[in-house]
């Protein structure tokens, strides 16, 4: 029983271990504003900007924990690097 209790233990550490790790990745990603202002020649308009590694300008935009994440990360289709990322208040408030 014992056991059970410590290997029920370890999931739940490691569980919160990767959701805060993911979230300090998340956090070391430039905003979209640092991005825009520091790769100046990447950004064409508000929609399409592309991406430093490979020039794709096919980036998807998703919820870092779940679909309605409020912390939106952005990644390349193309090379798979992860750009920039970005908080949505509308979806803070749900
Ligand atoms: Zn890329």
């Amino acid at each position: 029983m014992f056991q059970l209790l410590l290997i029920l233990l370890g999931a739940v550490v490691l569980f919160f271990n990767r959701r805060d790790s993911s979230q300090r990745v998340w956090a070391r990603l430039p905003t979209l504003n640092d991005y825009q202002t520091r790769y100046p020649e990447k950004t064409e308009d508000a929609n399409t900007i592309r991406c430093i590694h490979c020039d794709s300008d096919q980036t998807w935009e998703y919820g870092l924990e779940s679909l309605m994440d409020h912390r939106r990360e952005c990644v390349c289709l193309a090379c798979g690097h992860r750009l920039w990322r970005k908080e949505q208040e509308s979806l803070a408030i749900q």
